[in-house]
């Protein structure tokens, strides 16, 4: 882990260190469908190394999940932007997200819309995603330890929730956060226990739900761990 020093020391130099690598990121991502100009900036922009450990940094820009302790993972940079990008299409005021985890969703996120909303369940990921976010200067911006099963009940509704973690069951707490036509977007696991990403979108009373692509998550745990 860093310290708080050695992250600050980092983040000072930030675009000096990965940029080239970035790019290329960005271009695979591109090559991979992502279209949304406003994601391939920001995922170009951000450092996404001070986000994994200093023995795992190196790989920070392959496409793919890396630990990040405590059983969990930060997600591969295709899903980030996917989910990023669908997120983006419904022009959001409010969004939660459940699973902080590292904090690098959860960045790109609050420099994309205009107030976040965010929960984690392990005190360790959520203390240091809200050092990294604060040394970041991620703004509009609200982190909470908590089980997010329940959703953020004070700050309801919201026009977006984004889970990434995966259930086996839609969290009825939050689908009834949801406001007027708000969509949810979250891996879903199926009979057979295979993932989907799927898109859940208020009408109502009504919850329309659409399967997008199949994805692997780490599951949606309950209870807080401090
Ligand atoms: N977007 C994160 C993903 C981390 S993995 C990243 O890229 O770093 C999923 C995260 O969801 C884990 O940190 C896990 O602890 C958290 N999680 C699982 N169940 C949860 C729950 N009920 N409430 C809040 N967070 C939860």
């Amino acid at each position: 882990m860093h310290s708080p020093e050695r992250l600050a020391e980092l983040v000072r130099g930030v675009g000096m260190t990965s940029q080239r690598t970035r790019d290329r990121m960005v271009e695979r991502l591109a090559a991979q469908g992502i279209r949304d100009p406003r994601v391939k900036e920001t995922l170009a922009r951000e450092p996404r190394h001070l986000f994994l450990d200093e023995a795992l940094a190196h790989r920070a820009y392959e496409d793919t999940s890396l630990p990040i302790g405590h059983g969990q993972t930060l997600s591969q940079p295709w899903i980030v932007a996917r989910m990023t990008e669908l997120v983006l299409q419904e022009a959001p005021e409010r969004v939660l997200e459940v699973g902080t985890g590292s904090g690098y969703q959860t960045l790109i996120l609050s420099r994309l819309v205009p107030e976040l909303w965010s929960i984690e369940r392990i005190n360790a990921l959520h203390r240091r995603a809200a050092e990294r976010l604060r040394l970041l200067g991620a703004r509009n911006l609200h982190l909470r330890l908590a089980d997010g099963g329940h959703g953020w009940e004070e700050a309801a509704p919201f026009d977006v929730i984004l889970l990434t973690a995966c259930a086996s069951e839609l969290p009825t707490a939050l689908l009834a956060q949801l406001a007027g036509g708000g969509v949810l977007i979250t891996p879903l696991a199926d009979a057979r226990g295979r993932q989907w990403l799927t898109r859940v979108q208020r009408q109502g009373d009504q919850f329309e739900r659409r399967r997008l692509e199949p994805v692997r998550f780490v599951p949606l745990l309950e209870g807080v761990i401090r």
